[in-house]
């Protein structure tokens, strides 16, 4: 007889909630933890609420991402999504949805991956639910919730005129790691220093949370996360706010040199411009830009999004479009 894996099938519910608990410590602001009907979490104010779902063969595929890969990715997007707003992220429900031949190895690595990645940034993993699905279905779900600490939160819609356009972190970099996933697996192993890091920034990437927070306090007038491209996501900021983001290619270089060294000129810009689940902050700014943000180009009376003051059409990702 040949024993493969233990699979989920072969475990009952209880018995992988034991194993996946452990990975989720206990949390201050945590009152009640899983195990009741719901969860109980302290807080002072308004809460910060967001989801995200990620699907086998949509949003990863096993032939790339392990489940270490994946919890990162959902952990980065939520977390991302919560700072976008200038909120500190508190808590974290999750939710996995599985075929029942899923192994049970894939599951405890998931929530290995995600409880240690909430501690690192002391959030509490508050409770969640496991679903089983049909033949092949592989989905996660991660629901983030944060604090204001008091703060109005930072909308798209603050941008005005004169507000200098900055980021918090890289660009381009996932998708120069997307690149280089597609077009040559088998050599992967030996890439050098720059390329594993594009390609770790498109499986594992990390967001700047700490930055979001932090660049509310400092006046940030609008922000997001750029999980759809700079163009896609900036289009987002200059339609909520009635303004147009007018991009300076000189600001983008520091971005662009280093890609073109991974994926060559053109395509670095394209990235740059283009390229999603990059998860920095995208904000605008009336006055000094907060420490480790840096001015990408200026909000104008207007629409769109420019690049030298060429209209640019928002091309990115789209999730139904692909
Ligand atoms: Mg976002």
């Amino acid at each position: 007889m040949v024993t493969g894996p233990r699979t989920l099938a072969q475990v009952s519910e209880g018995d992988l909630l034991a194993e996946i608990f452990p990975y989720f410590a206990a949390h201050d602001g945590l009152l009640i933890g899983p195990g009741d009907d719901a969860a109980v979490i302290a807080t002072g104010g308004s809460v910060v609420a967001t989801t995200d779902a990620m699907v086998r063969g949509r949003d990863w595929v096993d032939e790339w991402s392990t489940a270490a890969d994946v919890a990162t990715k959902a952990f980065t997007q939520n977390v991302a999504d919560v700072a976008a707003m200038g909120a500190v992220p508190t808590s974290l429900l999750v939710t996995l949805v599985a075929d029942p031949q899923t192994p049970v190895q894939w599951a405890v690595d998931f929530a290995c991956t995600l409880g240690r990645l909430a501690q690192e940034s002391s959030v509490a993993v508050a409770g969640g639910d496991l679903s089983s699905a049909p033949t092949g279905t592989l989905m996660v779900s991660v629901t983030a919730l944060g604090d204001l600490g008091g703060r109005r939160p930072v909308l798209r819609s603050g941008a005005a005129p004169g507000d200098t356009v900055a980021v918090c972190g890289t660009l381009g970099r996932s998708a120069a790691g997307l690149a280089l996933l597609q077009q040559d697996l088998g050599a992967l192993a030996e890439v050098d220093g720059l390329r594993a890091e594009c390609v770790a920034h498109h499986l594992r990437p990390v967001a700047p949370v700490e930055a979001g927070p932090a660049a509310a306090g400092a006046g940030a007038t609008s922000m997001l996360d750029l999980s759809d491209g700079l163009l896609r996501d900036g289009d987002r900021i200059a339609r909520a706010s009635g303004v147009r983001i007018a991009l300076d290619s000189e600001l983008l270089r520091p971005d662009t040199d280093v890609l073109a060294q991974v994926v060559g000129g053109a395509e670095a810009l394209e990235c740059v411009l283009a390229g999603g689940e990059e998860h920095s902050l995208l904000a605008t700014f009336a006055g000094a830009l907060p420490d480790g943000w840096r001015p990408l180009g200026r909000v104008e009376v207007g629409e769109g999004v420019t690049l030298d003051g060429s209209p640019q059409a928002p091309r990115g990702w789209d999730h139904f479009a692909g």
